[in-house]
């Protein structure tokens, strides 16, 4: 009897609120909805935005991809990196690796758009124009007021999480890191000399610059460093200041 009242209480459908249907939000959902919850994702812009330069898709997001059914997709207009190394201001190789293990180089906004179709082929509901405000004791708190409860809430709401916002509010410890570092992605076009299967990157004093290979005739790059470094976070670029740092890049 305790055995049919167990088994039958593990068959129950659960649910599940997602504030976020970015890369975390509707990977999350994915998985929940193939393992037979009922799922609800609530994203505040009005539509999922695939969009992004090149991102890294190491060994662990490989592997999730594919368990999700969503990999063939997710690398389309990518490449397989072969080669990963890292160059000084002086021409010295700091890190060069041969990978044993897989690493693609993929358009983000395919990462985004296989996540997405896969999510609603497993019955993922969206809502869009659906902002989340927090969290309050096993419920997902939406802008308008709605409050809706779940077995599980889940907070990808990016960087800027409200749903986190909630816990620190709520008294609950959270740790933010700040990793003082200010980005710039793009997608560039493909020069003769551009890697074709090596993730190449250089680094000059506490600026770096990465190049990512694609599939096709784009590149992407990348540009990082200290968010005091006004020049090097100018939009649109500052050719001049990244080239005083990259002559041999120029
Ligand atoms: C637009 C964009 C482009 C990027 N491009 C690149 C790239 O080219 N290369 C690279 O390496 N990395 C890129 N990144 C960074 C990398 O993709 C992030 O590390 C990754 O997106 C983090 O995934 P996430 O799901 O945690 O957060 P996000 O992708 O930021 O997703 C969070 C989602 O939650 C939604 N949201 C936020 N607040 C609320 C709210 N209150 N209520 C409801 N929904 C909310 C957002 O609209 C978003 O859709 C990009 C990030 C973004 C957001």
């Amino acid at each position: 009897m305790a055995e049919t009242i167990a088994t039958k209480g593990c068959m129950l459908p659960r649910h599940a609120e997602v504030a976020g249907a970015g890369i975390a939000g509707l990977a999350v959902a994915s998985q929940l909805a193939a393992s037979g919850w009922t799922v609800r994702v609530h994203e505040r812009s009005t539509e999922v935005r695939e969009i992004g330069a090149g991102i890294a898709l190491g060994q662990n997001g490989v592997d999730a991809m594919r368990l999700l059914g969503a990999f063939d997709q997710a690398i389309e207009g990518g490449v397989k990196v072969a080669y990963w190394s890292i160059e000084d201001q002086w021409q010295r190789i700091v890190h060069s690796e041969w990978l044993t293990t897989e690493l693609y180089s993929i358009p983000r906004s395919s990462l985004q758009h296989a996540l997405h179709v896969r999510s609603r082929e497993l019955g993922v509901e969206i809502h869009t124009d659906s902002a989340v405000a927090g969290t309050r004791e096993g419920r997902l708190v939406l802008q308008s007021g709605e409050e809706l409860e779940a077995d599980l809430v889940v907070g990808a709401d990016g960087v800027n999480s409200r749903v986190r916002d909630s816990f620190v509010a709520r008294g609950i410890r959270v740790k933010r890191l700040d990793l003082k570092v200010a980005g710039l992605r793009a997608l560039i076009p493909r020069g003769p000399e551009d890697p074709t299967d090596h993730m190449l990157e250089w680094l000059a004093g506490k600026r770096r610059v990465g190049l990512l290979p694609l599939d096709g005739d784009q590149t992407a790059i990348y540009m990082f460093c200290p968010p005091q470094d006004a020049r090097g976070r100018r939009i649109p670029v500052d050719v001049a200041s990244w080239s005083e740092s990259y002559p041999s890049l120029k």
